[in-house]
Formats: C-alpha cells, structure tokens, sequence
C-alpha cells in the first residue's frame, strides 16, 4: 500500500510593529511558531515558517520624523532589533516579511484592484472621532463619555467628528458565509472559547469596513488613487500571502496556502478571525485551516526595576544562559492557549528540577559512566531482562504520545510525556544500579546493558525535545558521538535501538547551570504586572468588585495573616470622582474617573446594580492605588475601590468628612 504523504504545514506570528522593542510577548509567539516549525519537519512534514514587521503608519513617520530619517530608514534601523532577538532566541523563521518590501506592496495593491472592480471596495464617506492633535481617526469601540464627546487615548485631548473620503471593504455581505464556515469549521479558531467570541461578535451584525486613509501618508497608496493610503489591517493581513509567494511564486504559493495554523495573540483575534477571512473569501482564497489565539503571560514588576534584579529580562536570560531555558519554561508551563504567570519560583523550579537535575543529571550520569566503565565507547549489549525491554517500550509508547500530543500544538504535554520518561529511565539507573554492577566482573555483560539502555533512551529523548530545545539537544547529540544534526532526524524511523550505537561518547558539560533559589528571591517582593503578548493590551474577564483578575504571583501562605511588611506595600488612597459612566454591555460595571490629587484615573468597579452613576459624582472613598492594572470588559482599570459586597449589592463607604484627595489610608 502506498504510503500517504504528509500535508505542508504553514505557520505564521503575527508582524510585529517594527517601532516596538522586542519583549517577552513577542518572544512567546515567536518561539511557539518556532517549535511547532521544528517539529513539524521532524515529522516529515514540509514547512514554512514566516514571520516578520509591520512598518507602516504614523507611529514609524512620527518615530523617523524626531531622529530625521525617512521612514523607510528609521524602519531599517529598528527592524534589526527583531532579526536580532530571533537569533538570540534560535528561531529560524523561513521568510521574515518586512511590510516595505516591494513584493508585499505590489501584492496588496493587487488584492486591493481586484476587490475594487468586483465592488467588495467601494468609496464612500467615513464619519468617525478624530483627535486633531494626533492627525488620527478613534478606534471606533472607545465608547461615548457622559457628555456625548470621545477622548483620545494617547493624548488625552478631546476628539471631534470629522467625515472623510475612504474606501470601504463590504463586510457586511460576508456575515452569514462568516458564521457557516465557522459552524463547518469548528477548529478555525482555536481555542473554543474565543470561537464562541467570534461566533457572538459576528453574530451581533457586521459594518462595513474602512479599510484607507487620507490622513496617513506612509503606507501603500491606493493604486489610481494616491491621496488614500490603505491602512493598517488590510495591509498588514495581506502578509500571510505576499509571504508565501502570492502573485510571484505560484509553486510556493500553491505549495503552503492555505495557512495550517495562524498564531495570535488573543487581543488581535477579531481581525484574524472575522476581517481576515472575509478579505480571503472576497478574493476567492482558501481560507486557513486554524486562527490560534494564544494567552498571555505575567511578569514580576518590582523585580524588574531592581537594580539587580533585572535578571529575568529576556536578553539578560539569554545573555547568561542561552535561549533553551526560556523557550523550556515558556512552553512547558502553560498550554498554549491559556494565562500563565512568568514567576521566579516557576522559573527557577523548571529549571533546576526540569532540565538541571531530571535531564542534566542524567546526561551527566549515563555518559561518566560510559566514559568510567567502557573508554567511552557505548558498549555492545549483554542479554535483556524485562526491565530492558520495559525501558524500550516506554520510549516507544512516549514518542507515539509526544507526537500526537506535538500534532495537537499540545507542546505543554508532549513535553510532560517527555518528562515522564526521563523520570522512568532516572529510576531505571537507580534500581539497576550500574555502579555497584562495575564492582563485580562477573556482572559486566549485565552493566554494558544498563548503559546500552540508557544511551538509547537517551538519544530518543535528545530527538523528542530538539523542537522545543534545539541547541541543548545537539548537545547531547553530539555527546553520544552521533554524526551529524539531531533535527534532521525523522520521527517515524527514530528508534530505540540505533545502528549508530557504539560510537565513542565525549565528555559532557554541565548542560543547564543551576540557580540558586535563595539568592534570587532574597527580599522578592510578589506584585505581578500583566504584559501582553503583543503590543495591543490585554484583555481580562469581567471581574467582580472585590478580586483583581489576575492569578497570584506567589504560592498562598500557610495563614491567612498578612505580615505588617504585606499590609503596608498596599497604597490605599482618598479617591474623589470626577465622572462616572456605565460600561456599555455590562449591567454591574461603572467606569468612574477619578481624582488622586496627584493625577486622575479611570476605575472599573462592579456597583452599578447599586448605584447610578451620578450617584457617585462628587463623591469620595478608598481606592487601593498600586493595584496593577487590569482590562475588564475592554476597559482599563487602574486601581480598585472598597466595597462591601453581599450578592448582587454593594455599599461604599464615603468620606463624611472634608479629606483631600489623594490623602493616605492608613
Ligand atoms: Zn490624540
């Protein structure tokens, strides 16, 4: 029978906005595309891997305009920061799609043309908030405030209405086609929970699109019509087919599209899931098999801006340890599509028991004593007892886990399949013990089989983990005297017993340095900070009143008493409110701007049910100040106001007497 080959598989990141330094949400993504990439190829698959910038807008114009190059140079002085970051990360992306490009732009031009003449584009009028001092149009889901005017979020100014000519891209038509495919498609967004957003969002009715400007000028022009520029998402989208060789390449092009997995961040799934699909069927494109929304990770704040304490930085990481570690804990900690919390103890702890003691160890181990008992040379085997054969099948049963669970971008669990093992052939060594074995000679054909064992299991597991740790798996490659590169090993013909074995070993260095727990978190203060995964801020469910929504930073402590040192880091404040105003769509929240003496805020709290909103003006309370932010409801929370709550109730309780805002709580 004819064996059935193996589809392409095309991941792609979103392009990253090329004025943006390079964090650790950038990285996340990024490496995740990276493995994924890996370990398809070592599947046998074919694979393209793009990623790459987006360069357009008035952020770079504005960026060039203050250090006095043209865009185009201020994009090519920034850009090396991302190609930069890649390589420190060993993320080896197929194309790196710069927006500039000529090849992109013709692309979309082209895109654009066609829509145009069959009348999914069409000119019209925009009407929309426009801040004046910014030169740009509101982002239309900024709600009205309490006197029927917008204010502009990066500047503060109050926005006015301003019409303009733009083209728009006829959305609304798609609605039903949208919901269908999503229906027949229920793994096109992944995972189900923001499918069942998508599905409500489009749901909800779809407006038509604009899709130029007038008032940005550094973009691609519209073709015929170079006073609009095309804006940013019909732009940027487009990527994913000028990347793959759309209008120039048509073998790579039919090869790779449609895309197998989209990855994103979970703020920018509504233009991969509903915009995007929508541009692709107007153009009579595939559409992709899979829009992966991934989560988004939690930092240590104070650590951060600790003079010493900057270690956790990505590029100090990198510097002093090598990009595994991080690419390890990034993708062992959480599944892929969930919050995690980037902690120093679950840093540390992954490394140090993960990958210092659990795989380290035994590297170090196996491989002394093949270099004690045998000169190095991997020995040939003696006769197999169960517990031989039992370590052979346990590597055969994980590969077959570790790759569906792979298959499945389930990398978090194909790497505790892995993990189980090297716990098994851990245990295996300290049962067998080959070092009592070595003491009598009459058991030598007896220990060159434990170690055969182990230098088996230990090259399977160098194959299984070379996705995700591609430079410590060459490593131990290398150590076992193979020849050549681990990742061009295939995992259908990986097996337990290979030809090779019985080559010379070398000597093994420490793989993974160990990190001193104590001296880390020496005076670690716990407060966590949410940074997003991409440059769009992060999104958290609507929380109730009294609990910020966000996981802790730290395990729970034994009591429920919180040291004086706990209570005094909390900064409670007199808050006096200065407006108030109900957050569309939520029935128990408020958004209230608030006067802290010393600068104004905007709070969500979840009172409305008891109180009107002008009910509140004029009014003073506590806040607890240094509350780190949180994004309910799509609406930024910078503090947290006390409140009695029983069920659906709450009572404030309000300064009767005249105190300034801003006074400390003590
Ligand atoms: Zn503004």
């Amino acid at each position: 029978m004819e064996k059935k080959s193996k589809p392409p598989f095309y991941v792609t990141t979103p392009i990253y906005y090329v004025n943006d330094v390079p964090h650790i949400g950038h990285a996340y993504t990024t490496i995740i595309a990276d493995a994924l990439a890996r370990f398809m190829k070592m599947n046998g698959r074919e694979v393209f891997f793009l990623t790459g910038t987006d360069e357009h807008g008035q952020k770079v114009e504005k960026a060039a305009a203050e250090h006095g190059v043209d865009p185009k140079a201020w994009a090519d002085r920034v850009v090396v920061r991302f190609f930069d970051l890649w390589k420190a990360l060993d993320c080896e992306p197929d194309f790196f799609i710069r927006t500039t490009m000529e090849l992109h732009e013709k692309g979309v031009q082209k895109l654009f043309q066609s829509l145009l003449a069959k009348g999914d584009i069409y000119k019209g009028e925009y009407k929309g908030w426009y801040c004046v001092s910014d030169e740009n149009f509101l982002a239309e889901d900024i709600p009205l405030e309490k006197d029927g005017t917008k204010t502009c979020p990066d500047c503060g100014r109050k926005a006015q209405v301003v019409s303009e000519e733009t083209y728009f891209f006829r959305l609304s038509a798609y609605q039903q086609r949208l919901l269908d495919h999503y229906r027949d498609h229920p793994q096109f967004v992944r995972p189900q929970s923001r499918m069942n957003e998508v599905t409500s969002f489009v749901r909800g009715g779809l407006k038509d699109l604009s899709i130029t400007r007038t008032t940005v000028k550094w973009g691609v022009p519209v073709p015929g019509d170079p006073a609009h520029t095309i804006y940013v998402w019909f732009d940027a989208l487009h990527n994913y087919l000028t990347g793959i060789g759309y209008d120039r390449d048509p073998e790579l092009f039919a090869k790779f599209w449609p895309a197998t997995v989209h990855l994103i961040g979970k703020d920018i799934l509504r233009f991969h899931a509903v915009f995007w699909p929508a541009f692709l069927m107007a153009s009579g494109l595939p559409l992709p098999d899979c829009v992966f929304g991934h989560g988004w990770w939690l930092k240590d704040e104070a650590k951060m801006s600790k003079s010493k304490g900057n270690v956790l930085d990505p590029s100090v990481l990198l510097k002093a340890m090598g990009p595994d570690p991080l690419r390890y804990f990034l993708l062992r900690e959480i599944p892929i599509g969930l919050d995690g919390n980037f902690s120093h103890e679950g840093f540390i702890h992954r490394v140090n028991s993960d990958l210092a003691n659990d795989l380290g160890n035994l590297v170090s181990r196996a491989l002394t004593m093949i270099r004690n008992y045998f000169e190095g040379t991997i020995p040939a085997p003696g006769p197999e007892v169960p517990a031989d054969a039992a370590i052979r099948t346990a590597f055969e049963e994980t590969k077959e886990r570790a790759v569906a669970q792979y298959e499945a971008y389930a990398v978090n669990k194909a790497l505790e399949e892995i993990w189980a093992y090297i716990t098994t052939v851990n245990k295996y060594l300290a049962d067998n013990a080959p070092w009592k074995l070595h003491k009598d000679p009459a058991l030598r054909p007896r220990l060159a089989r434990v170690l055969r064992q182990a230098a088996g299991a230990l090259r399977g597991t160098a194959a299984l983990v070379a996705p995700v740790m591609p430079a410590s798996a060459q490593k131990i490659w290398e150590y076992l005297g193979e020849s050549g590169k681990v990742r061009d090993v295939r995992f259908d013909t990986l097996d337990f017993d290979a030809p090779g074995l019985g080559q010379s070993v070398r000597a093994p260095e420490p793989l993974f340095p160990r990190i001193d727990l104590k001296a880390f978190l020496a005076d670690e203060p716990k407060t966590s900070k949410e940074i997003p995964m991409d440059e769009q801020k992060p999104t958290a469910p609507e929380a109730p009143v009294s609990a910020p929504a966000v996981p802790p930073a730290a395990p729970a402590p034994k009591t429920n008493l919180i040291s004086y040192d706990e209570f005094a880091r909390m900064e409670l404040r007199v808050a006096h409110v200065l407006e108030a105003v109900k957050v569309e769509g939520a029935k128990k929240l408020l958004k209230l701007k608030i006067d802290l003496g010393t600068e104004q805020r905007q709070i969500v709290a979840g009172v409305a049910e008891t109180y009107a909103p002008e009910q509140l003006v004029g009014k003073k309370f506590i806040v607890i100040a240094n509350l780190q932010p949180a994004v309910i409801r799509g609406v930024e929370s910078q503090g947290m106001l006390l409140a009695a709550v029983t069920g659906d109730k709450a009572a404030i309780p309000f300064f009767e007497a005249d105190v300034p805002a801003g006074a400390k709580v003590k």
